[in-house]
């Protein structure tokens, strides 16, 4: 296909305002798939994790391939973008890769802040967003309401006077209709595949000159491993071809394609030779980067501008080593979990992993909490168990030896009875307040800068103080100085003595000590925590202890016990809260939250050492 026949977008869209459903229409309409039902295992966001969370972590590429009105093929490649500012180098390199942005946006609900990080770049790089209000058949849809809050987003955006003058598409991706107006007729999704015909510029590629990609992203194949995806600046290549890969670093190596492929609706599809203009994958050639630019072999030319996100948190992830290893998962091994972290190195590459020596585990770094705790539930889903730490945030050291932290911007939205209490404790994390207004109706609104140290256990004493209706979005930033000593968490442990299984009448007491995190019936291990302790010191108790039988007491004593219910630790929330001391162990059933030292007189032993 000739490049003036082919269209590069990205979409951007909040969680559920319809993306999945949006790009199967597109397909179905122009006939790259047959039916729903082909769609069903392979839709874009097939992944759960992202669907819990929200968010896109990886980019995916789906093409349409769409015969126009004017009679002419057409190619649209669509590439999904992740959400997240901790994938922010991610973000920006793949929108090199498009001429235009598709804004999904939801008729009811508007723009939402999830997507605003991906919206600023795509403005910033100059794209020129097509604005899809999506939903239009829900009965609340307030189409125009919404695009005056998208106008009024691109504005806070600093959008451009040209970028302002967003062509805009109402569409329901249920039922299968897009429209120029509202009024217009409620056929078929072709409009918006000719205002992306007709309003994205086709690639600025010739396919005569000399053969060049640079390498937007990674991928990974089980069988031909690492596989390279971009977009072919100029000229054409074929499978087998020789070519030379040049790097930032100003070297260039040589390399051969083993194998190229073409996105064809969701499938990938082999084929012998590519060329300008076309998103494509291509295999063969081992350790490839983002930012690698590939020429035919003798030619030694570098594209620059793409940047890999240095990591600015780690943590150490272990083989499992307590009582429990082995029960719940499959992979337990110090090997497996080595082959398996060096394999999510193919794919990933703001992630660095280092081993520890003489010891069962690794130093893995990476964007922040969020990357790590997504790379961990991918692991514990795929059935492997661990150890993990407490993150560290990465420092680092400016020209004149001054130490710098990451700091990220952080948007709170909260109810106004919490806000007192938000903004406290932002500012004892050594947070600066960059704005404050109210959003909505009770609600206040509140934008801080604040180190990643003082971020980490923050999320879920967030959600506690706004009783679980606070919202809290946070995106790395840049490194700034150091702002000084943090407070750490101030409570202690309950911790199990030795195992067992917990009783009702065990726990009823307990619980008056601090907040539990297990429920009756549960196994448990010695040194295994199973609760916050109410006081700043550690506490080492039974909650396995059964009611004496012998034991006679007065009449009624045997009423039933009733327990508050526990805070079970889910992933997230167990990695914030662990100090140095404590570890979160990780299987496929179970988040359990452990002493390092889980022998009482050991762990004293160590702690008076440390002292
Ligand atoms: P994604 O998370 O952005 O990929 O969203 P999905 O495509 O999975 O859609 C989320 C939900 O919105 C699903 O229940 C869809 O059926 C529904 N949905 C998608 N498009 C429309 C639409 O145009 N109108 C209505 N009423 N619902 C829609």
């Amino acid at each position: 296909m000739q490049p003036t026949h082919i269209r590069n977008i990205a979409i951007i869209a909040h969680v559920d305002h319809g993306k999945t459903t949006l790009v199967d229409r597109l397909l179905m309409q122009s006939g790259t798939i047959a039916s729903h039902r082909e769609l069903q295992d392979r839709a874009m966001d097939s992944n759960d994790i992202e669907r819990e969370r929200g968010i896109t972590i990886m980019s995916k590429c789906t093409t349409v391939e769409y015969l126009a009105r004017n009679g002419q093929n057409y190619g649209i490649n669509i590439v999904d973008t992740p959400g997240h500012a901790d994938f922010g180098g991610e973000v920006e390199r793949v929108l090199k890769m498009v001429d235009s942005v598709l804004l999904l946006v939801d008729a009811f609900e508007g723009p939402m802040p999830q997507t605003r990080f991906v919206l600023r770049k795509s403005l910033e790089l100059g794209l020129k967003p097509i604005v899809v209000i999506n939903k239009i058949d829900r009965t609340d849809s307030r189409p125009d309401e919404v695009v005056d809050l998208v106008f009024d987003l691109f504005v806070a955006l600093n959008a451009e006077e040209d970028q302002l003058d967003f062509p805009i598409i109402y569409a329901s991706a249920k039922m299968g209709y897009a429209m120029l107006e509202l009024e217009d007729d409620r056929i078929d999704m072709e409009p918006l595949l000719e205002e992306v015909v007709r309003s994205v510029a086709p690639p600025n590629s010739d396919v005569d000159k000399p053969f060049c990609m640079q390498v937007a992203t990674l991928a990974y194949d089980p069988f031909v491993g690492r596989l390279a995806i971009g977009r072919i600046f100029d000229g054409t290549i074929s499978v087998n071809s020789r070519v030379s890969v040049c790097s930032a670093e100003g070297d260039c190596r040589k390399g051969k394609i083993t194998k190229l492929m073409r996105f064809k609706g969701l499938e990938r599809i082999d084929t012998d030779r590519v060329s300008a203009g076309d998103i494509i994958m291509l295999a063969g050639l081992d350790g490839i980067l983002p930012g690698d630019t590939i020429n035919l072999e003798g030619r030694q030319r570098y594209l620059g501008g793409m940047k890999i996100d240095e990591p600015t948190i780690s943590m150490r992830f272990m083989t499992n080593t307590s009582p429990f290893v082995g029960k719940e998962g499959k992979f337990v091994t110090s090997r497996q979990l080595r082959e398996r972290l060096l394999r999510e190195l193919d794919a990933d590459v703001s992630l660095r992993i280092k081993e520890l020596s003489n010891t069962d585990s690794f130093e893995v770094s990476g964007r922040g909490e969020l990357h790590l705790s997504i790379l961990i539930e991918r692991m514990r889903r795929e059935g492997y168990e661990l150890g993990v730490s407490r993150p560290r945030v990465i420092f680092k050291k400016d020209e004149k030896n001054n130490l710098l932290e990451p700091m990220e911007t952080v948007t709170v939205e909260c109810g106004n009875e919490y806000s007192g209490t938000v903004i406290s404790k932002l500012n004892l994390r050594k947070g600066t307040m960059q704005a404050m207004s109210p959003s909505g109706s009770d609600m206040t609104r509140l934008e801080y800068m604040i180190p990643s140290r003082g971020l980490i256990g923050f999320r879920s004493e967030f959600l506690t103080d706004t009783r679980g209706t606070g919202v809290l979005y946070a995106n790395f930033s840049h490194y700034g100085a150091y702002k000084g000593e943090i407070s750490k968490r101030k409570n202690g442990a309950i911790i199990a003595q030795s195992a067992g299984t917990t009783t009702t009448y065990a726990l009823f007491t307990l619980q008056a000590r601090g907040v539990l995190f297990v429920e009756p019936g549960q196994k448990v291990y010695g040194g295994q925590i199973i609760g916050q302790h109410a006081k700043t010191t550690d506490l080492v108790v039974n909650p396995t202890r059964k009611k004496n039988l012998t034991n006679v007491r007065a009449a009624g004593s045997d009423q039933k016990l009733l327990l508050s219910p526990p805070i079970l630790p889910t992933l997230e929330s167990a990695i914030e809260w662990i100090s140095d001391d404590e570890l979160v162990e990780v299987t496929t059933s179970s988040v359990r939250i452990r002493k390092l030292y889980r022998d009482h007189n050991e762990r004293k032993r160590m702690s008076r050492k440390k002292k």
